[in-house]
């Protein structure tokens, strides 16, 4: 090892070179990026030495933990065997094949096919394609427009990025683009009023009914949200609020979309989050916990409603990326899923470390300021407030946030601030003891900033 680069030239290097996807450049070549070595278990390590909890799975990804060499001796074998063949004009490889079966067999009855993509960015792209392919195949080719949801998150592509509800990314390069429109989010803190959650929920749930009927039936091609919205900060939404969207979607005819990126692989105790909340989607995007952010892959779930369309009288969707269902990455998804079926992980997170992680992380709701603490499965939110009998927020909560989240990096843990909620989504494999550990740094973290 000795041409690695010394910690202090790689800074360097890095400054010099690197340009990061979703950092202040500026404050980060003057701070210098801190280089991640190693993972174990749910710990990662830095050049430094140090060690932390990463209580957020990377980037919502590594669902069963860092170091499982279990995958690394299956992409070994792949790559030795075959590092690369496309799915492209007639062929396949096994592990694309049997990945497809093995998705399919874990999701609602609906779905018997999978469309492969590299992310959870080119998923989106994808179904964005697939769908006004299936409206125009029966004969309802004005049928394009998509609803999503203001600060959703739904990819980094084009149109991925016009899904997303962020503003911050519309901003830059003049998004959305045309036939995307945007409704409002559940996120009854904030935005609920003196309305309960779940009167809160339906009135949300409505602004889709409200859309269709301003934009016309015939215009909407789909609706797509997240089941908890991630990245927009873990916006668990009120129980009335998907059995709304799933009667209105069905009643005016219009896709229903549940971008399972996040939410898919155990996260919230079931294999997909549509399965969480009882409903029964069209599409579904799928990436990250797919391969645990081994390798890149993701796809698309498709129904028997659009994929009877697109074999039987489209034949030829035209569109696909060179790596799609690339064998290595199938190959390290195929035993991802083959171990969080061994360790009945999906389980685990709805029976035993969901149930205790939900009474650990809502603890925290004792705190003067946090106004809720909230969870589903390993994803968690804390909201922090100035004031919480009033839910009061902070005047700057990007300041506020990152505070909290600086403190407790410092002191060995990874959460995420997004404006004034800390997110948590640790490794579904994390231990009673790490969870409590994670809540004791994160109320110490609290107790600093307050
Ligand atoms: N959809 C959701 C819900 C996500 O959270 C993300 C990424 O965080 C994406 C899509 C985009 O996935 P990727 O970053 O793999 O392109």
């Amino acid at each position: 090892m000795s041409d690695t680069p010394s910690r202090s030239n790689l800074a360097a290097l890095d400054a010099a070179h690197h340009l990061h996807p979703f950092a202040d450049m500026r404050k980060l070549n003057a701070e210098g990026a801190r280089v991640i070595q190693r993972g174990e278990g749910v710990y990662i390590f830095d050049a430094d030495g140090r060690k932390y909890l990463d209580g957020f799975a990377g980037l919502w990804c590594v669902n069963i933990g860092y170091g499982r060499s279990e995958i690394a001796d299956a992409v070994a074998r792949q790559m030795n065997e075959l590092p690369y063949y496309n799915t492209f004009f007639g062929t396949t490889t096994t592990p694309a094949t049997l990945l497809a079966e093995k998705v399919c067999a874990h999701a609602g009855p609906q779905f018997n096919h999978a469309f492969f993509t590299n992310s959870g960015s080119e998923a989106n792209d994808t179904w964005f394609r697939m769908a006004r392919v299936y409206w125009a195949a029966v004969g309802k080719p004005t049928k394009k427009v998509v609803i999503a949801r203001r600060n959703g998150y739904h990819g980094s592509t084009v149109a991925g990025a016009s899904m997303g509800g962020m503003k911050y990314m519309h901003e830059q390069g003049d998004l959305p683009i045309a036939g995307i429109v945007h409704i409002g989010q559940p996120y009854w803190y904030a935005e609920g009023g003196d309305l309960s959650p779940e009167e809160f929920g339906l009135k949300i749930a409505r602004e889709l009914e409200e859309k269709i009927d301003e934009l016309g039936e015939d215009n909407v091609a789909a609706f797509i949200a997240e089941p908890v919205q991630g990245a927009g900060g873990v916006i668990i939404p009120p129980s009335t609020y998907w059995p709304e969207i799933a009667r209105i979607c069905k009643a005016r005819n219009i896709l229903l979309v549940s971008d399972e990126v996040i939410c898919g692989f155990g996260r919230l105790g079931s294999w997909f989050g549509h399965q969480h909340f009882g409903v029964e989607p069209d599409l579904a995007p799928i990436a990250k916990g797919l391969s645990s952010g081994y390798l890149p892959i993701g796809g698309v779930l498709v129904s028997d409603r659009i994929a009877d369309v697109l074999i039987n009288e489209v034949g030829e969707f035209n569109h696909g990326f060179t790596y799609s269902g690339h064998p290595v990455c199938a190959a390290a998804a195929l035993e991802n899923l083959r171990i969080i079926e061994e360790e009945r992980l999906v389980e685990r997170v709805r029976d035993d470390i969901g149930p205790y992680f939900a009474k650990a992380w809502g603890s925290l709701a004792d705190h003067d300021m946090v106004g809720e603490a909230v969870s589903v499965g390993l994803m968690g939110a804390l909201q922090l407030a100035a004031d919480k009998s009033t839910r009061r927020r902070f005047e700057k909560p990007d300041a506020i946030g990152s505070a909290v989240r600086n403190h407790a990096l410092a002191n060995g843990l990874v959460l995420r601030a997004t404006g004034d909620r800390m997110l948590a989504s640790p490794p579904l494999i994390i231990s009673h003891e790490e969870v409590d550990t994670m809540v004791r740094i994160a109320r110490q973290a609290l107790d600093a900033v307050w």
